[in-house]
């Protein structure tokens, strides 16, 4: 099959033609149909992640069409349609696993990290930790869905009640977290880069109340005054800029909570007690639960979010990944391996 492979951190993915994989005991072999691409993808090549098998196949948020099931698997039949995400395999049996916080289990194995992803015409994968995608989706679309969407959700629902939740960072996972808040009527305040019109214009098309930078200065709104418009009950960071975290925290309410929902950050600076005081809180989202997985997929098409995604071609994965570190695409990028 065709591959983009990542052979060394630091280093630019390679086209490859790598041997077919065979699905083990309990596994699916599909043929990828679309595979998201995540920041945590440019995290693993840039060597910010600990241990990446290598050479790797990246890729997380597959979805594919089941070709075949190797012994004892039979929860998907031939030519169904299914989801490959981040989390790839656990324990079963640690305190993490036994409580259902699998997303914590030490022993996880995840997906385009220490098994090879979706970035590629075919993809094995657990068929325990697949997912059926909903119906109405085609392929492109239901890719973001699979990481993007899920720690979305993960991260929004860490956010507990919050009224007014601000997005920081407003790429793949915002742009879909923005439409389920405002579906379940919390106000949506998106913070961007300063200046970057096209990204607030593109929130405020997706229900955010507000969108403008950090210090309040908003090209398409009401300018602020050195902060937003209003307090916030949480803020979910997506960027992975640890400089927003204390900027983030002076902007909660009293027992608000800053959401770091990202697996890399560059380090946060020092920051006031009396900033924390009044029962703030911040707190990291790592990883996903299935159960995370299916809540999500049968609330998405409920809502319903839409997807917006940019396609490219397996080829053009680095180009794909260059565009995500430049902010060159609204939404998602998606891979289509098959075209
Ligand atoms: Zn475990
Ligand atoms: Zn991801």
């Amino acid at each position: 099959m065709r591959a983009m492979v990542l052979e060394e951190t630091g280093t630019r993915l390679v086209e490859a033609d790598v041997e077919d994989p065979r699905p083990r005991p309990g596994e699916v072999l599909v043929r990828v149909r679309a595979c998201g691409v995540c920041r945590t993808d440019l995290h693993i090549v840039d060597g910010e992640l600990a241990e990446p098998k290598l050479p790797l196949i990246l890729g997380h948020q597959i979805v594919g069409e089941v070709i075949e099931v190797g012994e004892g698997a039979g929860r998907y039949a031939g030519g169904a349609r299914v989801g490959i995400p981040w989390l790839g395999w656990t324990c079963g049996e640690c305190r993490y696993c036994l409580s259902g916080r699998e997303n914590l289990c030490p022993r996880a194995r995840f997906t385009g990290y220490d098994i090879d992803g979706g970035y590629s015409g075919l993809a094995v994968a657990d068929e325990r930790f697949c997912f059926p995608i909903p119906d109405g989706y085609a392929d492109v679309q239901a890719a973001p869905l699979l990481c993007a969407g899920l720690i979305g959700y993960r991260s929004l629902r860490m956010s507990g009640d919050a009224e007014r939740v601000g997005l920081y960072g407003f790429g793949a996972s915002a742009h879909i977290v923005c439409q389920v808040a405002v579906h379940q009527r919390r106000e949506v305040l998106a913070i961007t880069r300063p200046g970057d019109v096209e990204t607030q214009r593109f929130a405020l098309e997706l229900g955010a109340s507000w969108a403008g930078d950090a210090r309040g200065g908003s090209a398409v709104g009401e300018p602020g005054d050195g902060g937003l418009p209003t307090e916030l009950d949480a803020a979910i960071v997506f960027a992975p800029a640890g400089e927003l975290v204390p900027q983030a925290l002076r902007a909660l309410a009293p027992g608000g909570a800053v959401v770091c929902a990202g697996i890399h950050m560059s380090d946060i600076p020092s920051f006031a007690y009396r900033d924390l005081w009044r029962e703030r809180s911040i707190r990291s989202v790592a990883n996903l639960t299935r159960s995370d997985g299916e809540e999500f997929l049968a609330l998405a098409p409920e809502v319903p979010v839409r997807t917006e995604v940019g396609e490219y071609g397996l080829a053009d994965a680095n180009r794909a990944l260059e565009d995500l570190r430049a902010g060159r695409f609204r939404g998602a990028a998606v891979l289509r391996p098959s075209v």
